[in-house]
């Protein structure tokens, strides 16, 4: 028995199983909220230092544009004190210019209008000419009394993009004359934007959406992170941009970025691969689990034991069934050895045999019947069968025994033994001969003392029954009788089909000897043979005086014809005609005396049964002539229905007309004592179905109930002179007739004796 492992709980293993899945989400979680923070903040500290610059670069142009206007008064300045010729004026000029590259054309115009003065002396040809409206009207602002005066943006070329400053040269003499600055924006710009703003920005100058100048660096891609500000050149609405370069990433920044994203994947995998592990070992373990419950409880409810010893013989391993056979608890059995608390003390030796004939390896695989001691002492009998045991490795570690407790199959099998001794006791202690056949081969499965006996079969052909002559049918039990010419007996023989123990189709024959009963049978039925002819005579004697009457009348009849005769011969003459018709009428009287002789002569001649086909109509005339004269003189009256059209019948006539005779004689008798008017006697003959039923009614004292039970009985009679035979043997001739005989209460007062008889073809009817 072993004990059952502790296991994780449900609910506990799902959360071990969620947790390290959940870590690692919420690492990734925080790793990608700590990116974008970064990236946000870095943003927002790139936008910040983008503001910053950018209002450092409009602070730098303003202050170089400033920075112009005020040169150029001071130049102007010079101009109006020192004339155009004088060398402070010449080198204030020159040094303005060599500063400032930006300024493309510096121009004198006096006040007719006139260009008086220009550096560089000849106009370059992307420089407009000082009449351009847009000059022309910062003079005139200028001249109006402006201190200085920007331009409108001058675009007439697309690369020289000019913003002119005019400035008032105030001469003595209120002159009206004006200085005026180009400058080209471009160059200014590439100029006034430092290094390290055109490294991280591109830098570039608009005016109403339209790009006028910039400085780019071409091999940084611009990022869309900008930001604008007005430049406060009025009448111009300029506009500065500045584009961050998208940011090269340090090497090492993006392989640390790598390394820790490919880190993170790495760590989702493997916590993937991780829980996918788990369950699968969890889906192991619980089927181990459900392997070892299926393998506990089938030990448990085995009800074979099992054990196992070590290669020393010392049991590590019994089962319950074990436990319980043996009366002993587990503890107590593991690390037995030998002897073992469950041999009995007389078996010791025969025991350590077995145990040392296991250990050697030469068990006997057919097993070993053996006795065992329960804990009480109680002894009981066992199968046991040992093997090796392997395990799982392929090594021989031991010994394992299966042990059945068969004291219950033993008495089992004895209790059968000895029901089967008893059920061949009884087989063989019967009369019978009793046979089971196989129904196809024809093979004897079973035979009882008795039929071996009467049927002395001789075993080396194999047992088969020998008596195949009787009728066999699937259907209903068939009843037969059988004569054993070679034994002289006669057998009744039950056979029935039925379902052998293995399923099989059988003949199940009991032959009963009935050659005592058949031969008493013979001798009652010669004894009623005799019986009848005693009645039979009887009878004759009884009708000794009517027979005589019955007589007289024809041979009286043929008297007076022969004296006829005689006195027609004594003519002369005689008649012949006369003579040959007195000669018939003797004759046939003759002949109906000898019909009454033969009929007399029949009737008493024992004889055996012989049946032929015959005519009812006929058998009543016969019997209505033997009785023609008591009924006479009993002065009753005869009835008799009409014959003509019922079917003729197989029987023995004799026999029928010593019924009809009977019962009709009873009937004339039983009216004796019945007024005269009233003695009747109907006979009527009708078909019913496939019988020919008679019936002979009379007018007498009837049948009380007590006579009913008697009446058919040998010897009953109530008549001083009767037998009681008389419808005892019509009963026994009906039935030979298979047809019936019975009595009932005529309803008028009187009984009414019934029989019927079959109306069946020649090779139909029955002779046994
Ligand atoms: P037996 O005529 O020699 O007495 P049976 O066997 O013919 O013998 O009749 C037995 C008895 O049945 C008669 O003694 C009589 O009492 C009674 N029995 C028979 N036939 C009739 C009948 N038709 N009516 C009344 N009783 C009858």
């Amino acid at each position: 028995m072993l004990k059952p492992h502790s296991r994780v709980k449900p609910l506990e293993s799902r959360w071990l199983l969620t947790l390290p899945s959940f870590a690692a989400a919420l690492f990734s979680l925080a790793l990608a909220v700590f990116l974008i923070f970064t990236a946000y903040s870095e943003q927002s500290a790139r936008n910040h230092s983008l503001m910053q610059d950018l209002l450092w670069q409009k602070q730098a142009l303003n202050t170089r544009v400033d920075n112009f206007t005020h040169q150029l008064r001071t130049v102007a300045a010079s101009m109006a004190t020192d004339g155009l010729g004088s060398a402070e004026f010449t080198a204030r000029t020159l040094s303005l210019l060599e500063d400032s590259p930006e300024i493309i054309s510096l121009e004198y115009i006096d006040e007719t209008g006139q260009q008086r003065w220009r550096e560089p002396a000849t106009k370059p040809a992307n420089v407009p000419d000082f009449r351009h409206p847009n000059l022309v009207a910062i003079r005139e602002a200028v001249l109006q009394g402006e201190t200085s005066s920007y331009s409108k943006l001058i675009l007439e070329s697309p690369e020289t993009p000019i913003l002119a400053i005019a400035v008032p040269i105030k001469l003595n003499y209120n002159g009206r004359h004006v200085l005026i600055a180009q400058l080209n924006l471009r160059t200014m710009l590439q100029q006034q934007v430092p290094w390290w703003i055109a490294q991280r920005y591109q830098i570039s100058l608009w005016d109403k959406q339209k790009l006028i100048a910039g400085k780019f660096d071409r091999s940084y891609d611009a990022s869309q992170l900008s930001s604008s500000i007005d430049l406060d050149w009025p009448p111009n609405k300029l506009v500065l941009t500045a584009h961050i370069y998208e940011q090269k990433r340090n090497n090492w920044q993006t392989a640390l970025t790598i390394v820790v994203a490919a880190l993170s994947i790495l760590m989702l995998a493997s916590t993937w691969a991780l829980r996918r592990h788990i369950k699968e070992r969890q889906k192991t373990e619980a089927q181990l689990r459900q392997e070892q419950a299926l393998r506990e409880s089938m030990e448990n409810s085995l009800v074979t034991g099992i054990r196992a010893m070590d290669l020393q013989g010392r049991l590590f391993y019994v089962n319950r069934a074990f436990c319980e056979m043996v009366g002993y608890s587990q503890e107590k059995l593991i690390g037995a050895s030998h002897p073992m608390p469950y041999w009995p003390p007389e078996d010791i030796e025969q025991c350590m045999a077995i145990y040392r004939a296991i250990l050697s390896g030469r068990a006997d695989t057919t097993g070993y019947q053996m006795r065992f001691m329960r804990s009480n002492g109680e002894r009981f009998d066992v199968r046991l069968y040992a093997a090796k045991l392997i395990d799982g490795d392929g090594v021989h570690t031991g010994w394992i025994s299966a042990i059945y407790d068969i004291t219950e199959l033993q008495r089992e099998r004895e209790a059968l033994q000895a029901s089967h001794e008893r059920f061949v006791a009884v087989l063989n202690g019967l009369d019978a001969a009793v046979s089971v056949t196989d129904a196809n081969s024809g093979e004897l499965l079973l035979s009882n003392r008795h039929f071996d006996a009467a049927f002395n079969i001789p075993e080396r052909h194999g047992r088969y029954c020998n008596i195949p002559f009787v009728r066999r049918s699937k259907g209903a039990p068939v009843d037969s009788e059988w004569f054993d010419d070679y034994n002289q007996h006669w057998y009744q023989v039950k056979s029935r089909s039925s379902i052998w123990v293995d399923g099989s189709e059988v003949w199940l024959e009991i032959a009963t000897d009935i050659t005592m009963l058949k031969n008493a049978q013979e001798n009652e039925r010669q004894q009623k043979e005799q019986l009848q002819q005693t009645t039979r005579l009887i009878s004759m004697g009884e009708m000794a005086s009517s027979l005589a009457h019955e007589l007289n009348q024809p041979l009286a009849a043929i008297a007076s014809y022969a004296t006829g005769c005689r006195n027609v011969l004594a003519q002369t003459q005689p008649n012949i005609a006369q003579l040959d018709q007195a000669i018939e009428k003797m004759a046939a009287q003759a002949k109906r005396a000898g019909q009454i002789i033969r009929g007399i002569r029949e009737f008493v001649q024992r004889r055996a049964p012989h049946r032929k086909q015959c005519e009812i109509a006929d058998l009543l005339d016969t019997v209505q002539t033997l009785l023609s004269a008591e009924i006479k003189k009993a002065q009753v009256k005869l009835t008799i229905s009409d014959t003509q059209a019922l079917p003729p019948i197989y029987a023995d006539a004799v026999m029928l007309e010593q019924v009809i005779f009977n019962l009709m004689k009873n009937a004339i008798e039983a009216m004796a004592d019945t007024p005269v008017k009233q003695r009747t006697l109907d006979v009527k003959v009708r078909r019913d179905e496939e019988m020919l039923a008679v019936s002979i009614t009379d007018r007498g004292p009837g049948i009380n109930a007590e006579q009913m039970e008697q009446l058919f009985k040998p010897f009953y009679t109530t008549k001083g002179s009767g037998m009681g035979m008389g419808l005892n043997i019509c009963r026994s001739i009906i039935e030979h007739h298979q047809g019936r005989l019975w009595v009932e209460a005529n309803p008028l007062g009187g009984s009414c004796f019934h029989f019927t008889l079959p109306l069946s073809i020649e090779s139909e009817a029955y002779e046994p």
